[in-house]
């Protein structure tokens, strides 16, 4: 029998490209009837850090989610049970941070001679004092009128062969996996069906991350299936979440819609505690 458990363990925030504050998504969560979270940001743990720790019932597992690139496809890392005052782990951050930010300032540029005339300082402002991304940049054109949609600009000018795209440096898989295990947490793949490639999939959980994103907003049954079938064979942890960014323009926030199994939840804070 399997119970299934109101657990979200992919949640941004407005510390990275997420539109929600940490203490928006955790009245969405508790709203949405969650007892167990993961705040997974891109790149940093700031939202983490403004964390109280006596403040509800809801149980919050720090994460992250590291952006690395593999043989041209973009592979996501999860680390779940971090510390997050672990100084490798801050100092490599903070090199990521500002690399973010010259990255977009050339993007901006690429933007600028492609006609679009938006500026830096208000891309800057748009993501505020969190990690500044491409979303923020598609947010910038939208706002001037060049698009109708983030997807929009995304799909005209930010995607990864893109007019306006500038590849930014990234950890390679291996750098995030030891990163987050030097950290005391679990290493999982993020949205395997994101990544395109199912021998690229098995080649990076043979690199040593512990568990498989088996649940996520983008896989449908069968792939979930697949994800599932694959992360028992290789023996490493089926995970899931919803990779909340917030609202999409009309669309709801997908918070909560994803339960995944009591056991996962349970077998992965097994490793928690061990690692
Ligand atoms: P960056 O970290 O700046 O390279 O941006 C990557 C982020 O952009 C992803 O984590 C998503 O949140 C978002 N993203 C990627 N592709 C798209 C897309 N086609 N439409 C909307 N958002 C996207
Ligand atoms: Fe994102
Ligand atoms: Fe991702
Ligand atoms: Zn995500």
């Amino acid at each position: 029998m399997i119970f299934r458990v109101p657990a979200d363990l992919h949640l941004h925030t407005t510390a990275s490209d997420g539109t929600w504050s940490l203490p928006e998504v955790i009245n969405m969560a508790e709203a949405c009837g969650l007892t167990t979270i993961s705040i997974t940001d891109h790149d940093t743990v700031d939202a983490l850090t403004t964390l109280s720790t006596s403040h509800t019932g809801l149980e919050i597992i720090a994460g992250i989610e590291f952006g690395t690139e593999y043989s041209s496809h973009e592979v996501h890392i999860l680390g779940y049970g971090i510390d997050i005052s672990n100084r490798a782990l801050l100092k490599t951050l903070e090199t990521l941070k500002a690399e973010r930010e010259s990255r977009a300032r050339a993007m901006v540029e690429r933007l600028n001679e492609l006609g679009c005339s938006i500026t830096f300082s208000r891309v800057k402002e748009l993501a505020g004092p969190g990690t500044i991304g491409r979303v923020h940049i598609a947010q910038a054109l939208m706002g001037a009128g060049y698009t109708q949609s983030v997807r929009e600009g995304f799909s005209r000018y930010l995607e990864i062969n893109g007019p306006a795209y500038v590849p930014r440096k990234k950890l390679t898989i291996r750098n995030a996996i030891e990163l987050i295990k030097g950290a005391g947490g679990v290493p999982v793949l993020a949205h395997p069906g994101l990544v395109g490639d199912d021998q690229l999939v098995k080649d990076v959980i043979n690199m040593g991350v512990l568990g498989l994103e088996v649940i996520h907003s983008s896989h449908d049954r069968w792939q979930t299936g697949k994800y599932y079938r694959m992360a028992r064979q290789m023996q490493v942890v089926p995970t899931g979440g919803s990779d909340c960014h917030g609202p999409q323009g009309k669309d709801k926030a997908l918070i909560g819609k994803y339960a995944i199994p009591d056991t996962w939840v349970r077998e992965l804070k097994d490793l928690m505690a061990v690692s």
